[in-house]
C-alpha cells in the first residue's frame, strides 16, 4: 500500500520554482533516497506530520537540535512567554546573561562564550580567533568531520598524504583551500608529522569529537587524548566542532565524556531548543581576544536575541534534570539492541554504531573510524530502508550518511514498533 503524497509532491514541484533544488538546504531534497522530500506540517512529541496527513515516527529531529522532541511543551511556552514582550531590541538582555551562567556554571571547560545564529557561523569565528589568537594561518581538519559551510572547511584531502586541501566547492579561492590541511582520524602518526612540519604554521586543529556528519566515525579515545597533548606541545589550538555532540553526550557533550579540555568549543543545535543559534567558547584568555575586548572581530544583528535565548535556556534547564542524558542513552541503547541482536542472530553484514543517543546503521560488521572505510555501494541498502520505512510511518533523515538521533519524547512504545519495522526490512533487504 502507497501512502498518498499528493500534496507534497505538488508543493515540492511548486518550490522548484521559487528555491534552487526546491529546498534551502541541500539534503532536504531527497536527492540520495527515493521520491520527493515530505513537507511536514507540525511535530509533537516524537511524531512529524506532513501536508496529506501522515504521521511518523520522526529520527531525525530536526537534524539534531529537538533533543527533548517536538513542539515541548516547556520550552514552546518559554518562547511564547519571551514572544509576548518584542522579538529582538539588538541590546544585552537579562535572558542572555542568564542562560550565559546556566552554561558557564555547568560546564567546565567554558568560562566565557560568544552567541551567534548557527552552528556554521560558531565555526567560522572560532577559526578567525584561532587565526588572531596565534597569528598563524593553516588550519587542520579530518576527512569525515563537517564543520558547516565555511570556506576554509569546505576542503578535502588532496592526493598524496597530508597535502594541502582543495575545495569541495565551487566558489571557494584555491589560496584559501590550501590554508587548510586535511587529515584521516583516528591517525595519530598523520597528525604528529604535519605538525613537526608544518607546526609554526598552524593555529589550531578542528575536529568533531564524535564525527556525525559522515556516518558515525567514533574515535579512540586515545587519538583525542593524544591530540590535545599534540596540541600543547606545539602551541597550537585544539577546538572541538561539538554542533552535534555539545549538550548531547552530557551537559559537557564531548569534552566531559572523554574528560578532554579543548581550546575552544563550537555549538549549534540543541543550544537554541529549534531556534537558530550557535556559539562559541572556551579559555579566558583566548576569548579575551573577541572583540569588543580584543581585535578578533566578530558581531551579529540578531545574535542572542531574547526568542532564541528563551528556547536556548528551556531546552538545557531541561537537560539538567537528574538522570537526563542517562535515562535517554539507556533507551536508545535498548532500541539499538534489539535492532542488532536480530541482525546478528540472521548473521547479516550490519551493525548500528551508536554513543549517547546518536545512531547510525553501517551495512558492514567492521568498526568503521574513518571516512574511506563507508562503502559507498552499500548506500543503496539504505536507500531501501529509508524508501521502506517512510511507507511504514518511519522518518529517517534521507541520506545513508547522516545519524539518527532519539529523543526524550520517544516512547518504548514508538521505538519498539520502529525496531521491529528495520527488522523486517532488514530481512527484505537480506533476502535479495
Ligand atoms: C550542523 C553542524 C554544523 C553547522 O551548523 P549549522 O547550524 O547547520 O550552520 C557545524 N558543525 C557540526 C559538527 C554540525 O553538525
Amino acid at each position: 500500500m502507497k501512502l498518498k503524497r499528493d500534496k507534497s509532491n505538488q508543493l515540492f514541484q511548486e518550490a522548484k520554482q521559487y528555491f534552487p533544488g526546491g529546498v534551502n538546504s541541500p539534503v532536504r531534497a531527497f536527492k540520495s533516497v527515493h521520491g520527493a522530500p515530505l513537507f511536514i506540517k507540525r511535530g509533537d512529541g516524537d511524531r512529524i506530520y506532513d501536508e496529506d496527513d501522515n504521521s511518523y515516527i520522526d529520527f531525525c529531529c530536526s537534524w539534531g537540535p529537538l533533543i527533548h522532541g517536538h513542539n515541548n511543551e516547556y520550552i514552546r511556552h518559554a518562547v511564547l512567554q519571551a514572544v509576548d514582550k518584542g522579538l529582538s531590541f539588538g541590546t544585552p538582555t537579562r535572558q542572555g546573561v542568564e542562560i550565559g551562567k546556566l552554561i558557564v556554571d555547568n560546564h567546565r571547560y567554558i568560562d566565557k562564550l560568544r552567541f551567534v545564529c548557527s552552528g556554521t557561523e560558531a565555526v567560522m569565528s572560532a577559526i578567525r580567533l584561532a587565526r588572531g589568537f596565534t597569528g598563524r594561518k593553516k588550519i587542520i581538519k579530518f576527512d569525515g568531520c563537517y564543520h558547516g559551510h565555511v570556506d576554509s572547511l569546505l576542503v578535502k584531502a588532496g592526493s598524496g598524504l597530508a597535502t594541502f586541501g582543495v575545495s569541495t566547492s565551487a566558489g571557494i579561492p584555491e589560496e584559501l583551500a590550501q590554508e587548510t590541511l586535511v587529515l584521516p582520524l583516528n591517525d595519530l602518526a598523520g597528525v604528529e608529522e604535519t605538525l613537526k612540519a608544518h607546526a609554526d604554521d598552524i593555529a589550531c586543529i578542528i575536529i568533531e569529537p564524535v564525527p556525525a556528519n559522515n556516518g558515525l566515525l567514533l574515535q579512540d579515545t586515545s587519538f583525542l587524548v593524544w591530540l590535545r597533548k599534540l596540541c600543547d606541545d606545539h602551541k597550537v589550538l585544539l577546538i572541538f566542532d561539538e554542533v552535534i555532540s555539545g549538550f548531547r553526550l552530557g551537559f559537557e557533550g564531548a569534552a566531559g565524556y572523554y574528560n578532554i579540555e579543548p581550546d575552544l568549543i563550537t555549538f549549534g543545535k540543541i543550544i537554541g531548543g529549534g531556534m537558530p543559534v550557535g556559539a562559541f567558547g572556551g579559555k579566558a584568555e583566548i576569548m579575551g581576544h573577541v572583540a569588543p575586548d580584543g581585535p578578533v572581530y566578530q558581531a551579529g544583528t540578531l545574535s542572542a536575541n531574547p526568542i532564541a535565548m528563551a528556547a536556548g535556556m528551556a531546552s538545557l534547564e531541561l537537560l539538567l534534570k537528574e538522570g537526563f542524558h542517562e535515562s535517554l542513552a539507556a533507551k536508545t541503547q535498548g532500541f539499538v539492541d534489539t535492532i542488532q541482536s536480530h541482525a546478528d542472530g540472521k548473521g547479516y553484514e550490519f551493525s548500528i554504531q551508536s554513543i549517547a543517543s546518536i545512531f547510525w546503521f553501517a551495512f558492514t560488521k567492521n568498526r568503521v573510524v574513518t571516512a574511506d572505510q563507508i562503502d559507498p555501494n552499500s548506500m543503496s541498502k539504505f536507500k531501501q530502508l529509508h524508501g521502506e520505512l517512510l511507507e511504514r510511518g518511519i522518518y529517517l533523515g534521507p541520506s545513508g550518511y547522516e545519524v539518527g538521533f532519539v529523543s526524550a519524547a520517544h516512547t518504548e512504545e514508538s521505538l519498539a514498533t520502529a525496531a521491529s519495522h528495520i527488522c523486517e526490512i532488514l530481512d527484505r533487504i537480506h533476502a535479495a
